[in-house]
């Protein structure tokens, strides 16, 4: 056996990352940062472009948040680093295929499609999907081909009190001046210029103590010109048991929420031209159509009740009411999905893994040389940069795993590798073809006043940077 090791100069750790997100760059700068390992990372993407939910999730209004591609530019400047875009595991190369090639695949492949809501008439024409409607909005290109028209849309339902309901929320109510200069589409600013939409109703199933959106999501709405942020004092209110639980609770958030809400719904609305009205203790249980499309929809009222576990959980009373709606967006989070040939939790819906090592499902014995990070691996929770302690767990326990052992008798080169890669994709976008993507979007933004023009087709993406 070689006396060379494994994660040395002479041998490099290989690691292919799958997935361009977030936690696909932070465990690659992890394993560029550790003084006790060398790695040569391979990050494959199905889409030409990196950075995820950065680039397609994270709202066009948020451009601060983007600016955190310039960490994840930096990273992929690494000289170990290479980007394989416009290649999809499962359909161009196997994922038996990359297990065998590589010391290590990471999957870091998120979450993409979204949770359902599991009632009646969630399909009716007028049922949208938040994933699709966020996904159409910045641009990704699956979702292009869908149909918003909000031309003859006055009140929209939103389903879920989360960050993504927030963002959704925003963009439907504000000023399309605020959006002009951003990255968003140009068809969903002409969809938004044209819209009729002057009611948004925002549904959370639990009370004020329990919502999810950040204290700065809640607030940011709050401050929309033009724009009045409702909610009923009694609404507002907490009952005995969520009085109890905000008290014993740590994470401040959750206070600064309630005082918000009771604040907010004192003072009343103000006159703006478009209302966002928040309504608490309400859940969806069916969706009403009419003519063949959505027309409402029917909540049942819930009270909060401790049943398992520390949470106040929802439970209906049997009161039910209508509310009349053109649109309904289900905004409850994402769902990670199975790709073919890699172990797939079907319950929690994230690959099985102890601490990112990915473990038989059934048996729960580690899979060497397999490995989990980010939402695929924990679940869609957290804000981007939760990812960063979520890969620092993965490559530990990646490093404990392989760096130092004895490097493989192989004849294979590193180069080797990235050339079956290319081989395998149509048309493989390495570094230089997406910095040139990036470049001409840029361009063609500024030359529009905004900070990006987005190429919303991959066939568009492939031609530019060939
Ligand atoms: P989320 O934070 O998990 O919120 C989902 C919401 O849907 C919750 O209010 C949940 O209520 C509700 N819900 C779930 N199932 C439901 C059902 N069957 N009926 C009615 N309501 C239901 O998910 P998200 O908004 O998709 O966000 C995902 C992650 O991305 C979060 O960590 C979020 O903070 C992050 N994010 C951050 C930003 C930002 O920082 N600006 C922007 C977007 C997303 P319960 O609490 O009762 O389950």
């Amino acid at each position: 056996m070689s006396k060379v090791l494994l994660g040395s100069a002479e041998r490099p750790l290989r690691v292919a990352i799958v997935g361009g997100g977030p936690s696909a760059f932070y465990t690659a700068e992890n394993l560029f940062n550790r003084a006790d390992v060398v790695a040569d990372v391979h990050m494959i993407e199905r889409l030409p472009t990196p950075h995820g939910l950065v680039r397609s999730g994270v709202a066009p209004d948020h451009q601060k948040i983007k600016n955190v591609t310039r960490v994840y530019e930096r990273i992929a400047d690494h000289p170990h680093f290479r980007f394989f875009g416009n290649i999809t595991v499962g359909k161009h190369v196997a994922a038996a295929e990359l297990a065998e090639r590589y010391d290590a695949v990471i999957y870091a492949v998120g979450a993409n499609a979204d949770r359902r809501l599991g009632i009646p008439g969630e399909d009716l024409p007028g049922s949208w999907s938040a994933t699709e409607f966020v996904g159409w909005y910045n641009g990704d290109p699956a979702y292009q081909d869908r149909d918003f028209d909000l031309s003859a849309v006055d009140s929209v339902v939103v389903i879920g009190v989360g960050n993504v309901s927030m963002d959704i929320t925003r963009i439907l109510v504000s000023e399309t001046s605020r959006l002009e200069g951003t990255d968003i589409t140009d068809e969903a600013l002409d969809i938004l210029r044209k819209r009729g939409v002057k009611h948004v109703r925002v549904i959370g199933r639990r009370g004020a103590a329990q919502v999810k959106f950040s204290p700065s999501e809640i607030r940011e709405i709050g401050n929309l010109e033009n724009v009045d942020l409702i909610i009923a004092p009694k609404q507002a209110r907490l009952d005995a048991l969520s009085k109890a639980w905000v008290d014993g609770h740590k994470d401040r958030n959750v206070r600064k929420n309630v005082d918000y809400l009771l604040g907010r719904a004192e003072a009343g609305p103000e006159g703006g031209h478009r209302q966002v009205r928040l309504t608490l203790l309400r859940s969806p249980i069916e969706l009403i159509e009419k003519d063949g499309r959505l027309a409402g929809v029917r909540l049942e009222k819930n009270v909060l009740r401790l049943d398992e576990g520390p949470e106040p959980k929802p439970r209906g009373t049997g009161e039910f009411e209508d509310v009349p709606c053109q649109v309904l967006i289900r905004s409850v989070g994402y769902r990670g999905e199975p790709l073919p040939g890699v172990p797939f939790d079907r319950r929690r819906n994230v690959i099985p893994n102890d601490t990112g090592r990915v473990v038989d499902p059934e048996t729960r014995e580690v899979i060497p040389g397999l490995y989990a990070v980010g939402w695929i691996k924990r679940g869609p929770t957290g804000l981007v940069g939760a990812n960063k302690a979520d890969a620092i767990e993965t490559v530990g326990a990646l490093v404990e795993d392989l760096v130092g052992r004895p490097a493989p008798d192989d004849s294979t080169t590193v180069e080797d590798l990235a050339d079956w890669l290319a081989e395998n994709s149509p048309d493989v976008v390495n570094l230089e073809r997406w910095r040139r993507i990036d470049a001409i979007e840029r361009e063609q933004g500024e030359a529009r006043g905004k900070v990006r023009h987005k190429f919303i087709r991959v066939q568009d993406m492939l031609d530019v940077s060939r």
